[in-house]
Formats: structure tokens, C-alpha cells, sequence
């Protein structure tokens, strides 16, 4: 299979809204990363999502809506997820509620759940609106490989696998949403995301975030987890951090053969001597927004060992290092 490579302009857009509609799959931009999408109301569509990216049919999909009315069609929508819709959405938060029947079971994998969301992105918005369904759309790599905030990522896993990428530039935010089940009580986060959880909590009062780390080590069991080529590693964050990473680079390179790179916060870029480093951004978030990328970056110049400098847990920085427990198997220095 050829796969077109199209700048997202409006004809382009109409253009992958009529492959959506007639039951093939695209892979367009959202705000936090590339996604792979097919009718969510078709399940001959949404299989090819599954074989395309190798992915397990038990992992379900999330579907993407363009306005908050279309939630209705696919979901129960009680009062409190109705809040944290009218607060957040659109916005890199994904809820879980009851499914309703038109929901194939493929799309979510035989649960009698489905997960929502609107994505803050003019592109993303544009094409699930002009398809005029919901739209199914996991990220657009490969499983097991980190996702793609790039087109070009998506073309350097999916080429030939796929039949067009529609090309919105690079994702503003660069992480998954978060994820919350709001059929527990109270809700619980499911997978720590874009969308800081105080946030959420300023809606609807406290939520269940105590399994977000457990989880992220638990899902290193299933299959799906990333497998970046180079291995990572990464640090707790703390005092003696610096030099213990420092230890450890030198150890690799010198004792193993390794070609490690560390990944650190541009004020920290200094403290590794003449290490190789790549530098995340100024913050956490920059951080966040550039690891996936970073990664791949990093492959390319044939580094095999990343080690990224750890941070601390407030804010999206639980979901740093959550991702980092995962792409790392729980590979902690
Ligand atoms: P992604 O791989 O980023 O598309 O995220 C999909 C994730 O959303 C899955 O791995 C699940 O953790 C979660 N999810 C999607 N649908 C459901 C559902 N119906 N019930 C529970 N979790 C879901
Ligand atoms: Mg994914």
C-alpha cells in the first residue's frame, strides 16, 4: 500500500473525512499526539487500526469527537462527567463511562465502557466534523513504540501500512490525555496525562490517583508498553541525582561499551561535564512535550543507552515519570 503524505489544508481535510467515511483508516494531529482513526460506528474500519499497529484487540480504543452533543451518541453522560465535560473539554482528558449500543465491541474491547474525547486542535476537529461520525483513533505508531508527535514518525513506523497521514505539524502538548473512569466511585485515574489532575479535582472534588504509578508498572506485563531501540533508564529525583547519573553514564560507556546519552533539563546540562546530553526544555513541561521525540531523536544518532534525569512528582510531572516507569520497564538508577 502507497501512503500519501498530505498537508493538512481544507481540501485535504474533506479529502480524509471521505476515506473515514468510507471505512478506511488516517492518521491525523490532535494536541497531544499523532492519532490513527477509523469510523468509531464501523468495525471493519476499526480493525484495520488493530492490524495496522500490530496492537492487541484487547486494548481498547478512544473515541474522538468534534463537539460535546456527539459525547451523548456514544456514552452515558451523568452530572458529574457532564462537568468535566463543560470544564475541560475540549482538552487532553479522556473519560470512561457506560457505552452505548451503537458502540461495536471491537472498538472497546468487548468492555461495556467506552472511552471520550474532544482534542483541542483545529485539524483534529475539522476532519471528525466533516466525517460526521465519532472517530476511533489509538495513537498512530506502531505498539510498543513510543508515540508519534510528528508526521514523519508516523510515516517512519506506518509506511505502506496505512493509506494517508494528514500533516498538522508537530503536537503542541506531546503526551496522551489522561484517562478517568467515571464509572467508580470516587472516579479513578486510570493513566496520568496532559490534563493536571488538580485540575480535574477543582471539578469534581477528589478523585482516586493512588493506582497511577502501580499501573504504569503493572501495564509492563501486558504487551503493550513501548520499546524504545535504545534501552532506557532513569533516575528518582533527588539531591544526589546529578552525580549518580554522572556514575552510571561513565560506568556504561566505559565497562559496557555503551553509547549512552542523558537526557536532562537545559539548566541541568551543565552538571555532566563533557557527557553527551540532550537537552528537554527549560521545564517540566517542555520536558513532557519533547520526550517522545527526543527518543526517536536519540535512536536516529544511535545512542543505545538514554538516561533520563528524573523530576519532581507534582503536576504533569506524575506523568513524566509514569511514562518513563514504562518506557524504561521499571528500569530505574
Ligand atoms: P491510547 O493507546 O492512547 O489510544 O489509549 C487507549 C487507552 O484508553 C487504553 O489502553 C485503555 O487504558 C483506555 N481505555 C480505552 N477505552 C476504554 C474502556 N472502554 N474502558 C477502560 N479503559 C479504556
Ligand atoms: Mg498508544
Amino acid at each position: 500500500m502507497k501512503t500519501e503524505f498530505l498537508q493538512a489544508d481544507d481540501a485535504n481535510i474533506e479529502k480524509c473525512a471521505e476515506y473515514l467515511r468510507r471505512g478506511d483508516i488516517v492518521a491525523f494531529p490532535t494536541e497531544t499526539v499523532y492519532g490513527l482513526g477509523a469510523s468509531a460506528l464501523d468495525p471493519k474500519a476499526a480493525e484495520k487500526i488493530f492490524r495496522a499497529k500490530g496492537r492487541p484487540a484487547t486494548n481498547p480504543l478512544i473515541i474522538h469527537v468534534a463537539d460535546k452533543a456527539q459525547i451523548e451518541t456514544v456514552a452515558v453522560v451523568d452530572d458529574r462527567s457532564r462537568k468535566l465535560i463543560d470544564a475541560l473539554m475540549p482538552g487532553p482528558l479522556t473519560l470512561v463511562m457506560p457505552k452505548k449500543e451503537v458502540v461495536p465491541s471491537i472498538v472497546t474491547a468487548g468492555f461495556d465502557t467506552v472511552a471520550v474525547r474532544m482534542p483541542d486542535h483545529p485539524v483534529a476537529l475539522a476532519l471528525i466534523s466533516a466525517a460526521g461520525v465519532p472517530v476511533c483513533a489509538p495513537s498512530a505508531n506502531t505498539s510498543s513504540r513510543p508515540s508519534p508527535t510528528m508526521a514523519q514518525h508516523v510515516y517512519d513506523d506506518l509506511c505502506g501500512k496505512i493509506p494517508v497521514i494528514l500533516d498538522g505539524g508537530r503536537c503542541p502538548l506531546g503526551l496522551e490525555s489522561t484517562i478517568i473512569s467515571m464509572t467508580e466511585n470516587p472516579p479513578r485515574v486510570m493513566r496520568a496525562g496532559s490534563v493536571d489532575v488538580s485540575a480535574i479535582e477543582a471539578v469534581i472534588g477528589p478523585v482516586n490517583k493512588e493506582s497511577v504509578m502501580i499501573d504504569s508498572l503493572s501495564s509492563l506485563k501486558k504487551p503493550t508498553h513501548f520499546v524504545p531501540k535504545a534501552d532506557l533508564v532513569f533516575s528518582a529525583y533527588y539531591d544526589g541525582m546529578f552525580d549518580e547519573i554522572a556514575d552510571y553514564c561513565d560506568r556504561m560507556a566505559r565497562s559496557h561499551g555503551r553509547r549512552p546519552v542523558i537526557f536532562c533539563t537545559d539548566g541541568n546540562a551543565g552538571r555532566y561535564g563533557d557527557r553527551p546530553v540532550m537537552k528537554m526544555g527549560a521545564t517540566v513541561s517542555e520536558y513532557a512535550q519533547s520526550l517522545f521525540e527526543k527518543i526517536r531523536e536519540a535512536e536516529k544518532e544511535n545512542y543505545d543507552l538514554i538516561i533520563a534525569e528524573g523530576v519532581p512528582l507534582g503536576g504533569l510531572g506524575m506523568t513524566l515519570m509514569s511514562r518513563l516507569m514504562k518506557l524504561s520497564n521499571g528500569n530505574v538508577i
